[in-house]
């Protein structure tokens, strides 16, 4: 009989200015464990961005990280010198997640595996890879490297000339990776049939919330956004399936917060989201929903509104973007005058508080003035939501992408760290300079909705 083959997959660290946990967890690697886990591999997670990993409660330099409501939080924190590129800044550069010493523990206690598969998400985040990668190489010189995921897809050029994995996926479908498994010489998995199996949650020690994703695509293309290069056709899950896995994680770990993690979520409600929320309303589940991938304004209907307030919606985020409408008609076309409005509304006499509905601002737009940002914020309160400041990252592949390198003093196609949204790449540096007065004012309006 065959001797089960091992695989190791991990979540690098994320090396940044800032980093703060809003329900992140890297869902697509953990899916893909669970079909690899399915195919009769077996599986081992190392999720550096774990703040609940038995191993740190041995290390007596790891102080629990700050956490916050509805299973959000801080991450563990390291200081690390600012990376040559990105010197000019005055934010300290840290690496959040678990310390390094302590992924190199549990790497010690894994025998040997077929294969290490690392996942990777923001372009300028590609150090933490990087790092992981090393000390695979250092520490397990012929274990075959799999590098994936969205910094893989986006600069793919990049990756395999500097990451040191021995192959970079570009492509998201799982055809393609069990491919190139079987090219690492190990036995070609066999399928599953016709099962969707979940995603690895279980392998965490303890978990705080689930990330469900009901639908992957986006039928709006908004130019600064790369969704239609990263998933280009729009699919649904079963409404009825979607539903059985939130009462399995409900059920077996007891878990209360969901955060949804589609782009597209309420489109097409009728024969989707409203199917699996009327489930959860006829079983009387105490969960809780949140939203940090925007809701697309256009689709909050007043109905819409009620039956996110009576499933349980608790974090609602929208994606306004700009109130200025010439910029809505050249970048996204998905906000047109009065949708936000009515949206507000709608959510407010639903139930929802000023509090509980967040507006995604842009700021940082190739072309876009501080005034327009400013503008925007005030007239986010003023309509009765909270702002919310989305700095602009210039994406690879994305339609606003060219106009992006030509607008930066950085070059944005030689090195992603430069695509760190912190330094507003694509605005001249008076306009940085006047976005510190666009975060206080938001900063403000946030306090003032705080009180009760
Ligand atoms: S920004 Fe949102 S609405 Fe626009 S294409 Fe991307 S996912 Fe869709």
């Amino acid at each position: 009989m065959q001797k089960t083959q091992t695989l190791v997959l991990i979540n690098p660290w994320i090396y940044d200015f800032a980093a703060y946990d809003l329900w992140s967890k890297p869902l697509g690697l953990l899916s893909l464990a669970g079909y690899l886990r399915e195919c009769g591999f077996a599986i081992k997670l190392i999720d550096c961005m774990d703040i609940h990993h038995p191993a740190l409660g041995d290390n007596p330099n790891c102080k629990p990280p700050v956490r916050r409501k509805f299973g959000t939080g801080k991450f563990f924190r390291e200081k690390l010198p600012t990376p040559q590129p990105l010197r000019n800044t005055d934010r300290s550069y840290s690496r959040y997640g678990m310390p390094l010493s302590l992924f190199r523990k549990i790497l010690s206690t894994i025998s040997e595996p077929a294969c290490f598969l690392v996942t990777s998400l923001m372009t300028y985040w590609y150090p933490g890879v990087f790092e992981v990668i090393r000390i695979l190489r250092e520490t397990h010189p012929r274990v075959p490297i799999l590098l994936g995921g969205i910094y893989a897809r986006l600069c793919t050029q990049h990756a395999q000339e500097y990451s040191g994995a021995t192959t970079v996926i570009n492509e998201a479908n799982l055809a393609s990776i069990t491919a190139i498994l079987a090219q690492q010489d190990l036995p070609s998995p066999y399928k599953p049939s016709g099962f969707h199996p979940y995603p690895v949650f279980d392998l965490y020690n303890s978990i705080d919330y689930i990330c469900l994703m009901t639908s992957s695509g986006c039928p709006y293309r908004c130019r600064y956004c790369a969704s239609h290069f990263l998933s280009p056709a729009v699919t649904r899950r079963d409404p009825d399936q979607v539903f059985e896995e939130l009462l399995y994680w409900h059920r077996t770990l007891g878990i209360r917060d969901f955060a949804f993690y589609d782009d597209a979520l309420l489109v097409s409600s009728k024969t989707h989201i409203r199917l699996i929320l009327e489930k959860v309303l006829k079983e009387n589940l105490p969960v809780r929903f949140h939203t940090p991938n925007a809701l697309h304004v256009r689709e909050i209907t007043g109905d819409i509104a009620r039956l996110l307030k009576r499933a349980g919606f608790r974090t609602i985020r929208l994606g306004y973007e700009t109130s200025d409408t010439s910029l809505h008609q050249r970048l996204d076309n998905k906000v047109s005058p009065g949708d936000f409005e009515q949206a507000v509304e709608n959510l407010r006499t639903a139930g929802f508080s000023r509090q509980d509905i967040g507006a995604y601002i842009l700021a940082g737009l190739p072309g876009q003035t501080v005034g327009s940002v400013a503008q925007t914020i005030e007239n986010v309160a003023r309509i009765g939501a909270t702002p919310y400041l989305a700095e602009y990252s210039p994406i690879p592949h994305s339609d606003l992408w060219e106009a992006a390198v030509s607008s930066s003093e950085y070059d944005l196609e030689a090195e992603p760290l430069y695509h760190n949204n912190t330094l507003l790449p694509c605005w001249s540096p008076e306009k940085r300079d006047a976005f510190g007065q666009l975060k206080k004012r938001v900063i403000e309006i946030r306090r003032t909705h705080a009180k009760p």
